[in-house]
C-alpha cells in the first residue's frame, strides 16, 4: 500500500514557555521567533520523514553544506554558540537560551546537521583543554561554520580499545609528522579539518603516550576514501595519513596527554547522541500507526508510550548534562547512561516501525517508506558509533557503580611491548 502524506496530521510542536518564563526569557523567545520566521526554512510535509543517508555523493555533500550554511546564517545573526563566551564568537547567554532556541527551531526545517554534531563534541573540549592561542585560532571559524570538522579517532585495530591506537606522531623541529590509518570517520570526505589522536610516545602505557592534534584535511599526505555501505550511501570514510606535517602548536591539552581531551570528546559525543533532538521519532510512529489503522490497538499504544517516556527522559537528562558541560562542570551523571538509553530506544522504534509498516515499506520510493527502511537498517548504528553499548555499560559499571575493573593486561605495560596482531 503506498503511504500517503496527505493523511498525516500536522504535528508541529507547540513551543513551551508562557506564564512560567521570566520577562527576559519571554523577550528572548520573541527575538528567536522573529529571526527564525525571517531566515529559517519552513518545515515541509516531507521534512519530518527526511533521512540523512544519501546513496548519491553529490546529494550527501549538498546535505552537509546545507547544514554548514545554516550554521553560517546563525553566526551572521549572532545566534551561533548561544552560551559560549563572546570572545570566541559565542552569544554569552544563560543556559536556558539553548533550550528556548531548540524549542522554537523544532517547527522549522533548518539545522546545522553534522557540522553541529562536531561543534558539540569539539567546542567544549577546546574550551576545557586547549591553550588560549588554539581557542582563539579555531573556535571562531568553527562556530561560524567556516571550518567543518571530522573525528579521526578509530583505527582498524583500535575501536573499543581506542587507547591502543597505532597512528604515529613524531616531532620534527616545529612540526609533527603523522603516519597511520583511521577508519569509520563520519563525513571526513566533506570536512575541512580533523581532530586526530596519534601515538607520540610508544615507551609508556597506552593511555599516557597519545597526543591530540588538529589537522587541516587538505594537508599533503592525507587520502580520504569513502566507504560505501549496504544501503548505497557513504556516511563514513577511511583516512590514510602518510608523512602528514602538522604545526607543533596545533595540540589540544598536553603533548602525550591527549587521552584527557579525547575522553572529553567521547563524553560530549555520548551526551549529544543520547539527548535526541529534532522531531521526536514517537511522532512519526504515531503517524505511521494512524496510517495503518493501529492507533487504537492497546499493544501498539503501550509500545508508543514506552518510546515517548524514554524520549522525554533522554531530553531531560541531555539538558542537565549539556548545561553542566557548558558551565565547565562535571556532568551530574555519566553521559554513557543517556547513550545506552538512546541506543535501546532506537531498537524499540526500529522494531515498531517495521511492524507497523509491514512488508510494504521494503518497496517503493515514497518518503515514509524511505524513513521506515532507514529506521530498520540504522536501528543498531547508534549502539556502535561513539562507543558500543557493551563498552558504555562497562564504563557505567566501573565509573558510576564502582564495580571491579575489567582485567587490563596492558594497563601498565609500555605500548610498544603490548602483543598485537
Ligand atoms: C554510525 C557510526 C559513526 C561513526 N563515526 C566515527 C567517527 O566519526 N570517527 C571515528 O573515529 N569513529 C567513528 N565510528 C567508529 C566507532 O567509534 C567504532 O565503530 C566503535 O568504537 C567500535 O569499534 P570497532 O568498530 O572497532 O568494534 P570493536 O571494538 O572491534 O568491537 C567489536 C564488538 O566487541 C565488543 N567489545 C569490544 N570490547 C569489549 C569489551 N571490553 N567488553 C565487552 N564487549 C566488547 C563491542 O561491543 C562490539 O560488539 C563510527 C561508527 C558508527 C557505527
Amino acid at each position: 500500500m503506498p503511504l500517503s502524506l496527505a493523511l498525516v496530521p500536522d504535528r508541529s510542536p507547540i513551543p513551551a514557555g508562557g506564564a512560567t518564563e521570566s520577562p527576559e526569557q519571554v523577550a528572548f523567545r520573541a527575538s528567536v521567533r522573529a529571526f527564525l520566521s525571517e531566515h529559517a526554512e519552513p518545515r515541509t510535509e516531507t521534512d519530518p520523514w527526511q533521512v540523512s543517508g544519501f546513496p548519491d555523493e553529490a546529494e550527501a555533500s549538498a546535505y552537509f553544506e546545507h547544514g554548514r550554511s545554516w550554521q553560517r546564517t546563525l553566526a551572521d545573526h549572532g545566534w551561533a554558540g548561544l552560551c559560549w563566551p563572546t570572545e570566541y564568537g559565542g552569544g554569552g547567554h544563560p543556559e536556558w537560551a539553548e533550550r528556548i532556541f531548540a524549542e522554537e527551531s523544532a517547527s522549522y526545517g533548518s539545522g546545522p546537521g553534522f557540522v553541529g554534531a562536531t561543534i558539540a563534541m569539539l567546542g567544549p573540549t577546546l574550551l576545557a583543554h586547549a591553550s588560549s592561542g588554539v581557542r582563539a585560532q579555531f573556535l571562531p571559524p568553527m562556530i561560524s561554520g567556516q571550518m567543518a570538522w571530522c573525528q579521526l579517532f578509530s583505527e582498524p585495530g583500535a575501536g573499543s580499545d581506542l587507547a591502543g591506537l597505532a597512528t604515529r606522531a613524531v616531532l620534527d623541529g616545529d612540526e609533527w609528522v603523522v603516519d597511520g590509518q583511521k577508519v569509520w570517520n563520519s563525513c571526513a570526505q566533506f570536512a575541512d579539518w580533523g581532530f586526530l589522536l596519534a601515538r607520540s610516545d610508544p615507551d609508556v602505557p597506552k593511555r599516557r603516550g597519545i597526543t591530540f592534534l588538529l589537522v587541516d584535511m587538505s594537508s599533503p599526505g592525507i587520502e580520504v576514501r569513502p566507504l560505501v555501505q549496504a544501503n548505497g550511501s557513504a556516511h563514513f570514510s577511511e583516512v590514510f595519513l602518510s608523512g602528514v606535517r602538522i604545526p607543533a602548536d596545533q595540540v589540544v591539552g598536553e603533548v602525550h596527554g591527549g587521552w584527557g581531551p579525547a575522553r572529553t570528546v567521547l563524553s560530549n559525543e555520548a551526551a549529544f547522541i543520547g539527548r535526541g533532538g529534532g522531531a521526536p521519532t514517537s511522532d512519526r510512529l504515531r503517524d505511521l500507526a494512524a496510517l495503518h489503522g493501529s492507533l487504537g490497538d492497546p499493544r501498539v499504544r503501550q509500545r508508543l508510550a514506552a518510546v515517548i517516556s524514554r524520549e522525554k527522559l533522554q531530553a531531560l537528562m541531555g539538558q542537565r548534562i549539556q548545561s553542566a558541560v557548558r558551565n565547565g562542570c562535571k556532568p551530574p551523571f555519566d553521559p554513557a547512561l543517556t547513550k545506552v538509553m538512546a541506543a535501546g530506544t532506537r531498537v524499540l522504534t526500529g522494531n515498531l516501525a517495521a511492524e507497523l509498516a509491514g512488508p510494504a515499506a521494503l518497496v517503493g520510493d515514497d518518503p515514509i517508506g524511505n524513513w521506515v527502511r532507514a529506521e530498520v537498517i540504522n536501528r543498531f548504528s547508534i549502539s556502535i558509533g561513539g562507543g558500543t553499548t557493551e563498552v558504555q555499560k562497562n564504563n557505567l559499571a566501573e565509573r558510576s557503580l564502582g564495580l571491579p575493573r575489567e582485567p587490563g593486561i596492558d594497563r601498565d605495560t609500555a605500548w610498544k611491548d603490548v602483543p598485537r596482531s
